[in-house]
């Protein structure tokens, strides 16, 4: 029997919903889902542009307001994260940008993670501090710091877990009761685990914001973002979108709609080359510590095996010897590509203290144990044992 009042969707698997979520057919019947490139939409008489205009009827009227191929992705993201309601934005900082410009105002006061992307860092310590937001930043670890940081104006608490690059894990529901403690919302920048790993609703955060220019793309195409909530907190994220512009564009909604179809397949790929990746180089003699969460030896494995349905992509490690060696490895090695992006078919590296984290002066550098000898792998898709021959080539020229 067909019941058509049910969504067929309803109760679906993780799978079933990044392939099948959001998909809206048009008259023409299509199979996969169509790019709409168009700035605007026609209306069919003068009665209706007005109803459009006025929102009396729901509709298209303009893609920095809604596009169909956006708001596919956004439904698909949303039945992944497990959110009432998902923004597609231009870029990951859009993301984080139209998050704080919607739900901060001046006199808020925002505890943010000190182990956040830098960019991030730099949102909040610059230009929010400058529009009257006032930011404190605790390593993300420290747990009494974040109690003390907390006073009565905190509006939000912001946070990215695992870290980037030393994997560091935070406990997410722990962070929503303190944040709720003291009503405020749990912002959690959901990029290096996707929902694929890492559901941070279930764990009772309020917003989550993605680049999905790293995992959710996969292959390094388009940068882009979004931000995902209750519909109340969306629906201010939308207006200051519509009014301020960083859109998301059809063309790359599209490309990440595609990404997700493949989405838990490939991060479940890219963790089991990373913990293999991983073990190989806490074997090296050259090693001196490797940092990933599968590793039982890392501080935060319990938490991640808790927290998370697998450990990543993103490992990094210490090589014996300071920032000359780490170079030189790094540039012995033939084909890991050597770029700061992550989350991409292609495996990368990077040496984070002279890029990523070149901006910190020595000491911020040494507090985050962003050390010189330290060197970050995003293990990409590739066959372990050939990424295990490029790295052996840069132990080679050590
Ligand atoms: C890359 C990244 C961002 C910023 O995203 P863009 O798409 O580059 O704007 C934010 N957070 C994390 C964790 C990232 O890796």
């Amino acid at each position: 029997m067909n019941d058509d009042d049910q969504d067929p969707l309803q109760g679906a698997g993780i799978d079933t919903l990044a392939i099948r979520a959001g998909i809206h057919r048009s008259p023409e019947g299509e199979h996969a889902e169509p790019i709409f490139a168009t700035s605007s939409y026609v209306f069919k008489d003068a009665a209706q542009a007005a109803a459009r205009f006025s929102g009396a009827e729901s509709g298209n009227v303009y893609s920095r307001y809604t596009n169909p191929t956006v708001r596919s992705f956004e439904e698909r993201l949303a039945a992944l994260e497990g959110a009432d309601a998902c923004v597609g934005t231009a870029s990951g900082m859009a993301a984080i940008l139209s998050t704080a410009m919607a739900l901060l105002k001046a006199g808020d006061h925002v505890v943010c993670s000190r182990d956040v992307f830098g960019t991030t860092t730099n949102l909040f310590g610059k230009y929010m501090a400058r529009f009257g937001v006032d930011v404190t930043f605790v390593p993300l670890l420290d747990m009494a710091g974040w109690g003390k940081a907390v006073r009565p104006e905190t509006a939000m608490l912001f946070l990215e877990t695992p870290s980037n690059p030393l994997c560091e894990v935070a406990d997410i529901a722990a962070m929503a009761e303190l944040a709720h403690d003291n009503e405020a919302l749990l912002a959690v920048d959901n990029c290096f685990c996707t929902p694929a790993l890492q559901k941070p609703f279930e764990l009772g955060a309020d917003v989550v914001v993605h680049s999905a220019t790293k995992y959710l793309d996969g292959q390094g195409r388009c940068v882009g973002g979004a931000v995902l909530g209750a519909q109340a907190l969306m629906d201010e994220v939308v207006t200051f979108l519509r009014t301020c512009g960083p859109t998301m564009s059809a063309f790359n909604a599209w490309v990440f709609l595609k990404g997700l179809e493949t989405l838990r397949l490939r991060m479940e790929a890219h963790s089991e080359g990373a913990l293999a990746v991983a073990r190989w180089l806490g074997q090296q003699d050259a090693v001196e510590k490797v940092f990933y969460a599968g590793l039982e030896d890392h501080p935060g494995h319990a938490l991640a095996a808790r927290q998370q349905r697998a450990f990543g992509g993103v490992l990094s490690f210490r090589v014996r010897g300071g920032r000359e060696e780490a170079w030189r490895f790094i540039d012995g090695t033939r084909f890991l590509s050597l770029t700061a992006n992550l989350g991409d078919a292609k495996t990368t590296i990077v040496h984070p203290a002279t890029t990523t984290h070149g901006r910190l002066t020595q000491e911020q550098r040494d507090a985050a144990g962003i050390s010189d000898n330290l060197i970050r792998v995003a293990v990409g898709l590739e066959d372990t044992a050939d990424i295990q021959a490029d790295l052996a080539r840069g132990f080679a020229a050590l």
